[in-house]
């Protein structure tokens, strides 16, 4: 039967008589002429194709946006004309559901790529605002599924088994059971051609029986329903093909073997008489144990709500029964399109308030339920789109966040693509590296083998995996550059002790140095004197002990560099009243930072030594009070000298706590001497840190700096 234009006007007619029957005509004249030359495969004109998915969408009762996009929803893709027409004729509600439908159409579904269905799914609902250009795009597909067997085989197949697996499920998830399965049943015919001939065929010969089984128990159901006064509507019917299938598959029995693929429905006028209905049921036929659901106070994610059971004929047959109310039954069938029906003296509103309410409500019947994330996953993706869904030009579906870029893509396919990333042509123009991908993007990357990565892409980039591909290779290229850098430096400090470089090849000398530091290796030395963690001094005095150190004798620039590392000549304390270059040391039995408390002492011979009042050996020191005088920290040359620090640290034996400690003390800028670790209890151990700060504001900022390190249980300045 050919649909006419008249017949969808007619049912608009009965639901809407309010509705623009001038536009709508216009728009059914202005598919017509678009389409005119066009055939399709049956050979019928093109123009049957828009008229049924109108015709669908007006079985629905949407509006007449929806169904005015219905008979224009393939001109943009088909035709010459633009949706700039479209919208100058129709306006811009159906240009954009129009908009919405040509765009999913130009999604191209591989179905080499494994798991890509429900990616495909997630896009196609990510990229619709209006859930209008869902309904127009399942109608159409229900409508070219219902005319399929005039394609070629492959194609046959391959529409078959996007519509399984993308269409069918968006279908199912808006709780839109007819569709659902109208679109599996066809789908199965054409994906399983043997199993669906020799199903439908058993089916067949068993419809007389069938047939008679569903009078006699309908009359029954009638008759004891009545006796209770419950007022139902039943029909009974075979379950679909496919959901016997599934059954069959599912329990691993054949076609004999399935008992109730004979399913009657029960509908009633309120929720009291289902459960009322339930109980008759079940006084007069056995249930099937566990075959029981109540999805009226359980309902499903997508809204549906029924009675089920299963119950055996005296004879041993099963059967089973749906029982629900009219309007649980409207949304059975319907779904999310039940919501978008045209109400009488209540225009559908599109706004997105009203979606979001009516999402909310929804969500608010769902709290109960066991696993709604199915459903607050439909939520969000239509409603926070916090993802983009993009291709491989071979179809593969890739999902990023929002606002990632094609070095995003890149690092996707793999960690070489990256680094190697010089642009991208999407949707095969070429991009600049900042752009921002698009739902449904067609990316190619585009690659040249000197290309390296740059530390301004760590600002291009929105992936976790992107970022760190990065940041790794950048810090691998820094580690190269630093390890040659402070080898060079390791060199020239042992030339200036006249040492030999081959020292630092010498693994007797340079194991313990390394177990020292709390290193593995000499690149790790390099590289931590290369980033100025550690200096080269350290590897000199570790392999030589300070004493013999002095008698080596370095040139004399050196010398007093090294005098003063040693605490010999500090400049950075003055005695009070004095400017002139007095001898001053640090006594080493506390070593004063600048800014504490301190006290001077004089030694004969060794000028004055300088000790924090807090020393232990001050009150032994100063029981001759000639020999005190009194000191102050040198504001002139404050900042350029450093001051020995040092520490004991009470950790928990765990790996890569050294390693953090020592790293955290260089980010403060404390230059590390000497480390040593020691166990002491079974869990606990000490490590000695001697560091060299620039005042006692620095001394605490490192403290609590290593303080804070998980793991350090106390961190305890040690005077000597
Ligand atoms: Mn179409």
């Amino acid at each position: 039967m050919v649909r006419r234009f008249e017949d969808i006007l007619e049912r608009l007619e009965d639901y809407n008589p309010g509705a623009d029957f001038d536009l709508l005509r216009r728009a059914y004249i202005f598919s017509a002429r678009e389409h005119r030359n066009q055939v399709r495969r049956s050979g019928e004109p093109y123009l049957v194709h828009p008229l049924e998915v109108a015709w669908i969408l007006a079985e629905l009762k949407l509006d007449t946006a929806s169904i005015i996009a219905g008979l224009l929803h393939d001109v943009v893709e088909d035709t010459l004309t633009t949706l700039e027409t479209v919208e100058g004729y129709f306006g811009a509600d159906v240009a954009h559901i129009v908009a919405g439908v040509t765009k999913i159409s130009r999604l191209k579904y591989s179905t080499q790529e494994q798991a890509q269905g429900e990616n495909l799914r997630k896009m196609i609902l990510a990229m619709v605002d209006d859930l209008r250009v869902i309904l127009v795009k399942l109608a159409d597909r229900l409508h070219n599924m219902r005319t399929l067997e005039h394609l070629a085989p492959e194609k046959q197949i391959r529409i078959a088994r996007e519509t399984f697996e993308i269409y069918a499920p968006i279908a199912n998830r808006l709780g839109m059971g007819r569709f659902k399965a109208a679109l599996e049943d066809l789908s199965f015919q054409y994906l399983e051609p043997e199993s669906h001939l020799a199903l439908s065929q058993t089916l067949k010969k068993r419809r007389k029986i069938s047939g008679e089984f569903i009078e006699e128990m309908q009359a029954k159901l009638e008759e004891v329903l009545g006796e209770q006064g419950i007022e139902a509507r039943i029909s009974g019917r075979i379950k679909s093909v496919y959901s016997i299938y599934r059954k069959m598959k599912a329990q691993q029995i054949d076609v004999d073997q399935v008992y109730d693929y004979v399913a009657f429905r029960v509908l009633t006028g309120s929720v009291k008489d289902c459960y009322a209905a339930l109980g008759t049921v079940h006084s007069v036929w056995r249930p099937v144990p566990g075959r029981i659901k109540d999805y009226i106070a359980m309902p499903k994610p997508n809204m549906y709500q029924s009675l089920h059971t299963s119950v055996m004929t005296g004879r041993g047959q099963p059967f089973e029964v749906q029982i629900r109310t009219d309007e649980m039954h409207n949304i059975a069938e319907e779904g999310i399109a039940a919501h978008w029906q045209y109400k009488e003296g209540r225009p559908l509103q599109t706004g997105d308030a009203e979606k979001v309410a009516w999402l909310r409500r929804i969500l608010d019947w769902q709290q109960d339920l066991k696993d709604p994330r199915d459903f607050l996953e439909l939520v969000k993706v239509d409603l926070y789109p916090e993802e983009v869904y993009t291709f491989t030009p071979k179809g593969k579906v890739l999902s990023f966040p929002r606002g990632a870029t094609p070095l995003d893509f890149a690092y996707a396919i793999h960690t070489e693509v990256g680094h190697h990333c010089t642009g991208a042509k999407v949707n095969g123009k070429i991009v600049p590296l900042k752009y921002v991908l698009q739902n449904g993007d067609i990316v190619e990357i585009l690659t040249q083998a000197g290309k390296v990565p740059s530390r301004d892409w760590l600002s291009l980039t929105r992936t976790s995996r992107a970022r760190s591909k990065i940041r790794s290779w950048l810090n691998a290229t820094e580690r190269t550059k630093s390890v040659s850098l402070g080898r060079e430096l390791a060199e020239k400090e042992l030339r200036k002790y006249k040492l030999s470089p081959a020292l630092l090849q010498n693994e007797d000398k340079t194991a313990a140095i390394l177990k020292k530091l709390g290193l593995a290796e000499m690149d790790d030395f390099f590289a931590a004197v290369g980033y100025g963690k550690i200096t080269a001094h350290s590897f000199v005095t570790a392999l030589v002990p300070t004493a013999e150190l002095e008698e080596i004798k370095p040139d004399g620039r050196v010398a007093r560099v090294f005098k003063r590392a040693l605490g010999l000549g500090h400049k950075a304390v003055k005695v009070r009243g004095f400017d002139d270059d007095i001898m001053i040391a640090l006594g080493r039995c506390c070593n004063p930072v600048r800014g504490e408390a301190i006290i001077g002492y004089i030694t004969r011979g060794k000028g004055v030594t300088v000790h924090s009042t807090q020393c232990p050996n001050v009150g032994r020191l100063m029981y001759d009070p000639e020999r005190r005088i009194e000191v102050e920290w040198d504001t002139r040359i404050d900042g350029t000298a450093v001051f020995d620090v040092k520490l004991v640290l009470t950790v928990q034996d765990r790996q890569g706590l050294l390693a953090k400690i020592v790293s955290t003390i260089a980010d403060l800028k404390a230059n590390i001497k000497n480390v040593e670790a020691t166990t002491a209890e079974a869990s606990n151990a000490h490590i000695r840190v001697i560091m060299t700060v620039k005042d006692e504001v620095h001394m605490n900022r490192v403290i609590s700096g290593i303080s804070r390190i998980q793991g350090v249980l106390d961190v305890i300045r040690a005077r000597r």
